[in-house]
């Protein structure tokens, strides 16, 4: 690459990983071509984490509307109109689409609606109804995500067998959902059903839900899930599904049967690389995915890889990192005080149930079980003036710190908007700092992020 040339950078996918690689190198100076082969966005806008939540929005109103009793309100109706329902998805992800769009071409990034594949180590070709042509690329970024895992004893039909990928917006509504997969997707598709009035079975493989979670962040998950009627079939492990006319049937290992009207598979992913033509340069994978360094590099160190597709942490946001740090990183703008690498044992999640669970940095339980000594404070919401006006006192903060210096190690909080609330101990655990900070900060009041004051006193 001669030194006056700018830097060629080729993306493959556009999802939060491929968009947020675009505009940063762009806005370093790169020529930059996105391929994408569907929507701008990616399954982040079209499949999961949007219409996800969009979903569960509904959902939570329709909770609310039911309470409003409580609220002081009079009653007010609560049905579900699905084709409401699916305008509000179509516009919400138009407008995300369009939104990100205009972003891309204010920096004047090439976008191609096509199929992208490698041809060799500096060449990425894109099929589109506009032809097919061979781009030059001096830097190569894979960002083509993931889709959900089949096992072959799920017949899907996307009718009443379903992945998560058919469920937005659902052609009708389950009169009784079995979700199998009790991670993250399974939990929140259990509380969407539910709280849109189905009747749901959840069939969970181990014997806690979330497993891998904070045990008491799960076991409040549970109980609240109980409260509500939904049915656990724990320690069972699916092994088939079959339709019996309007009905499907789930049987699993331990003999036990689920029979119900819909079922949704949530038992993982698998990345999308085996069209790619990895192999034409070289590209090292593990299971399909491409493992990467540090700075996200594959074994080819011009080409990196980012998103669910490089194995890391499957979430949107740890995409869009990864997406500027290649940018960063392969445009040489690394900075030792702005451009950390990422450190994903510190990054902040959520699952969108009601009440919501977030977390970030050291569990209590995996502190107790590394035998590593910290200092656990909790507060319950039942304490808090703002949980007793919103009619919600569900849930509790927890803060794990170091005993010693009093930096703030991790945190699970529980209860309505944990998901926002969790920024708070995210900022203090990326940025090593301690409990007192916290507390020291004016919090307004009445506020539910009082308690992280509180619990961090
Ligand atoms: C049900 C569900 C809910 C979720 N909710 C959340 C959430 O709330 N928060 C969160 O942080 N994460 C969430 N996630 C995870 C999140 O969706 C993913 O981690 C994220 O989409 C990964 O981004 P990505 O850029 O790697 O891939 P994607 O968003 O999958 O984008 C990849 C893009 O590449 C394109 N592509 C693939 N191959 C080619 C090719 N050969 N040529 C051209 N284009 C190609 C695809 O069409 C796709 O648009 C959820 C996941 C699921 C399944």
């Amino acid at each position: 690459m001669s030194a006056s040339m700018p830097t060629r950078i080729v993306i493959i996918g556009g999802g939060p990983a491929g968009n947020s690689c675009a505009t940063t190198a762009a806005r370093l100076g790169a020529e930059v071509t996105l391929i994408e082969r569907d929507v701008i966005g990616g399954a982040a806008h079209l499949n999961d984490c949007i219409p996800s939540k969009a979903m569960i929005a509904t959902g939570n109103a329709r909770q609310f509307l039911r309470r409003s009793a409580r609220m002081g309100l009079a009653d007010v109706g609560s049905e579900v109109d699905l084709e409401h329902l699916a305008l509000r998805l179509r516009t919400i992800e138009s407008r995300l689409e369009s939104q990100v769009r205009s972003l891309l071409s204010s920096q004047h990034v090439e976008l191609i609606h096509g199929t992208a594949t490698i041809v060799d180590e500096h060449t990425v070709r894109s099929v589109s109804e506009g032809g097919t042509f061979d781009h030059h690329a001096d830097v190569i970024v894979l960002a083509t995500g993931s889709r959900p895992r089949i096992p072959d004893w799920a017949p899907i039909d996307g009718d009443r067998i379903l992945t998560t990928r058919d469920a937005y917006p659902p052609k009708s509504l389950p009169s009784h959902a079995i979700v199998i997969g009790s991670g993250v997707t399974g939990v929140e598709f259990v509380h969407l059903f539910e709280s849109m009035g189905s009747e749901v079975t959840l069939v969970v493989s181990r014997q806690q839900v979330l497993p891998g979670k904070d045990p008491e962040v799960a076991a409040a998950l549970e109980e609240d899930f109980l409260r509500r009627g939904i049915r656990l079939f724990k320690g069972a492990r699916a092994t088939g599904v079959e339709r019996e006319g309007d009905d499907v049937v789930v049987s699993c290992n331990d003999g036990r049967v689920a029979r119900g009207s819909h079922v949704l598979l949530a038992i993982g992913s698998i990345p999308n690389s085996e069209d790619l033509g990895l192999d034409n340069a070289g590209v090292a994978t593990d299971g399909g995915y491409v493992p990467v360094d540090a700075h996200l590099r594959s074994n080819v160190p011009h080409i990196y890889a980012a998103g669910d597709l490089s194995g890391r942490l499957p979430l949107s946001s740890v995409a869009s990192m990864q997406g500027r740090k290649i940018a960063e990183h392969a445009m040489g703008a690394l900075h030792p005080e702005r451009s950390r690498l990422i450190d994903y044992d510190k990054a902040a999640s959520a699952i969108f149930t009601e009440p919501e669970i977030a977390d970030v940095g050291l569990a209590e339980a995996d502190a107790f079980s590394e035998g590593r000594k910290v200092r656990v404070t909790k507060v319950p919401f039942a304490s808090s003036a703002k949980a007793l006006i919103n009619d919600d006192s569900r849930g509790f903060v927890k803060i794990v710190s170091d005993p010693a210096t009093g930096v703030v190690l991790g945190g699970s909080i529980v209860g309505r908007h944990a998901a926002e609330l969790i920024s708070v101990l995210a900022i203090a655990v990326t940025n090593g700092l301690t409990v007192s900070d916290i507390h020291e900060s004016l919090m307004v009041h009445p506020t539910l992020a009082e308690a992280l004051s509180e619990a961090a006193e």
